[in-house]
């Protein structure tokens, strides 16, 4: 018997609430942007929302868009959900994406076999729904890159510098 593939949990799920930090991120999501958060002091960049930089402290913060491809760098597979809304095996996941900030999704479009340290990711977005309307907020998964850039250096290959 073959695994199954991952889930995608888009339906009757807890979605987030944006607030005025997060905001940039969500609305990207929506357009179709996986994006950041860069310090034009020092160039820190991140995903997790903020006011000020982790690195330096600076307030001078803007929003980017990334390219939306990465490796994967931690995973796990779950099984039993803390949510019954929350179909399993899903794959909560680090991904380490080519800009060099770590963002936390979920694997989706293969099974759980499949998942191996390194392995390519781009960013796909889903709308959640609640039931079967859309309940305006788009969230972002990876999907296995059919189309990864051929790595410049050998550490690439396993996502870590
Ligand atoms: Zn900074």
């Amino acid at each position: 018997m073959s695994a199954p593939e991952l889930a995608c949990n888009v339906e009757a799920v807890p979605g987030p609430r944006p607030g005025p930090a997060s905001r940039p991120f969500w609305d990207g999501c929506a357009a179709g942007e996986l994006r950041v958060q860069r310090c034009t002091a020092c160039a820190e960049i991140s995903v997790l929302p903020a006011m000020r930089c982790a690195g330096c402290g600076a307030t001078a913060l803007v929003w980017e868009a990334t390219a939306g491809r990465g490796a994967l760098y931690s995973w796990t597979v779950v099984h039993r959900p803390q949510s019954p809304a929350f179909a399993v095996p899903y794959a909560p996941a680090i991904v380490r994406l080519d800009e060099g900030a770590m963002v936390m999704s979920a694997v989706i479009g293969c099974t759980a076999d499949d998942l191996h340290d390194g392995m390519r990711l781009r960013v796909v977005f889903r709308a959640l729904t609640d039931g079967s309307v859309c309940t305006g907020t788009v969230l972002p998964f990876f999907e296995p890159d059919p189309n990864p850039p051929t790595p410049t250096h050998p550490e690439d290959l396993h996502g870590r510098h």
